[in-house]
């Protein structure tokens, strides 16, 4: 990844802001000959990279092979907004999975902002974490009244969630296009691409082995092992962990088929001058509003605003997209007009079909956690803690949280078709009943 442009990358995607301020990336050359470890890692995101520090942090010999570089899917292109908790709310979650089991999802999920901010204490990595919290600007009073139940929710299970009036939202952000919100005090944001590459270096640290330029073309069961394959090493293991998400392919089947990728894009400026960027969201937080085709906005440690929202899968079509993001930047605040937007890049987020993370056994030594609907800074990392103790031996039923059947979506293939055709109603009911 060099000069700002994600490497083999369609260029409708590849100017990203991270990657132009990411710190230098260690060379990871691909693996070659033969290699065993107790557990091998696929893909090198957030799920991956958190499963090999806390499975290389527990004693356990790890490869993780790359396709590319680590952070070069979702995990380096995203908001780095790290908002806890499910897509899911606490009393539907609960109510789905019972109290017991479904409390303890809602409990572990919780924490999710909680493991990240850790991580990075605990190992140091310099990603301009803050956690200024979570703010939820709504569009509506209609869609307010929803905030508003889901902080009556988190604050009956002792988590500060709070209301604001329309005035304190205002004045938080800046603009005062929202008709108020909530604050949930457990998030915040952070450099996405540095967090990931904080992530690699500290399960190096720990003695993993990461490897870039390694795409896993095979994954073969044998008795007492798993064997996988790449075009110029084999890694054979205890237990392989699939953790490629959006990005899955072909690769273990039906797996790929169990999730929609959706692609979601941003836009960035150049620094603002102070003038302007203390009029924007002076306290340094990261909103995200409540349209269906939601926009997730803030400002990285420079200065620079970033507008983010919902992507196509065609380059035409995501480049209007991505002018939209920035007539949607100037209409909020419109001191932006006349701003240069240099940056302008997107990644796929992957969908499941019932809005949970899909944590599955895909054969005796294969699992995989994949599926975050758009919010897996925190989720993923969580779910890289929970491979990482799966595979290391813990029960099923202990693991806070449930092991589903791998279901692919029916008319898998339609599905694109299906999500544009979604993604263009949520945009006129936005604009008739936001
Ligand atoms: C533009 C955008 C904005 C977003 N904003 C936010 C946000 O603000 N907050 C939030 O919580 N979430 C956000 N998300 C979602 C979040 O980024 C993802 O949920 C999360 O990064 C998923 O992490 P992952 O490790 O599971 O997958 P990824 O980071 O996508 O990693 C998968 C990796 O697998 C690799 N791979 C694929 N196939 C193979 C193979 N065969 N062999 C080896 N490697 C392979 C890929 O190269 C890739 O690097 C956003 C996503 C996008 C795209």
């Amino acid at each position: 990844m060099t000069e700002g442009v994600i490497a083999n990358e369609r260029p409708a995607l590849a100017r990203s802001l991270w990657v132009a301020t990411a710190h230098e990336v260690p060379d990871r050359p691909a693996l070659t000959g033969t290699a065993e470890a107790d557990v091998v890692v696929i893909g090198g995101g957030f799920t991956g990279l958190s499963a090999a520090l806390h499975l290389a942090e527990a004693g356990q010999r790890v490869i993780l092979l790359e396709a590319e570089t680590p952070g070069w899917g979702a995990s380096g292109r995203n908001g780095g907004q790290v908002n806890p908790g499910l897509k899911d709310t606490p009393e539907e979650t609960e109510g789905r999975f019972g109290a017991d089991l479904g409390g303890r999802m809602v409990r572990m999920t919780s924490g999710s902002a909680d493991l990240v901010f850790d991580l990075i204490a605990r190992h140091g990595i310099d990603c301009d974490a803050a956690r200024t919290g979570w703010l939820r600007p709504a569009t509506s009073e209609r869609t307010l009244a929803g905030l508003l139940d889901v902080a009556r929710q988190w604050r009956a299970r002792g988590v500060e969630v709070e209301p604001l009036s329309r005035a304190e939202m205002a004045r938080l952000l800046g603009t005062d296009a929202y008709a108020g919100g909530v604050i949930d005090r457990r998030g915040g944001n952070l450099h996405p691409l540095n967090y990931a590459l904080g992530l690699a270096a500290a399960a190096e640290r720990h003695g993993a082995r990461i490897c870039g330029n390694s795409r896993v073309t095979g994954i073969e069961e044998t008795g007492e092992a798993v064997t996988v394959t790449t075009a110029s090493a084999r890694v054979t293991a205890k237990t392989a962990i699939i953790a490629t998400n959006a990005y899955t392919g072909p690769l273990a089947p039906p797996l790929g088929k169990t999730v929609v990728p959706v692609t979601s894009v941003q836009v960035a400026t150049a620094p603002l001058g102070s003038n302007i960027a203390g009029t924007i969201l002076p306290e340094g937080h990261s909103p995200t509003d409540t349209r269906r085709l939601l926009l997730y906005f803030r400002k990285d440690a420079e200065g620079r605003f970033i507008m983010g929202g919902r992507g196509t899968m065609s380059d035409g079509s995501t480049r209007a997209r991505q002018k939209a993001l920035i007539r949607a930047a100037e209409q909020l605040y419109p001191q932006l007009k006349g701003a240069e937007w240099p940056f302008a890049w997107g990644g796929h987020v992957a969908i499941t079909q019932d809005h949970m993370p899909g944590l599955h056994r895909l054969s005796p030594r294969v699992l995989v956690g994949l599926g975050y609907n758009g919010r897996g800074v925190g989720m993923a990392t969580l779910m890289g803690r929970i491979l990482a103790d799966w595979a290391a031996g813990r029960p099923e039923d202990e693991l806070d949280f449930p092991v589903t059947d791998a279901r692919p979506f029916p008319f898998h293939e339609l599905r694109g078709l299906g999500t544009m055709a979604m993604v263009a109603s949520w945009g006129l009911l936005d604009r008739i009943r936001p």
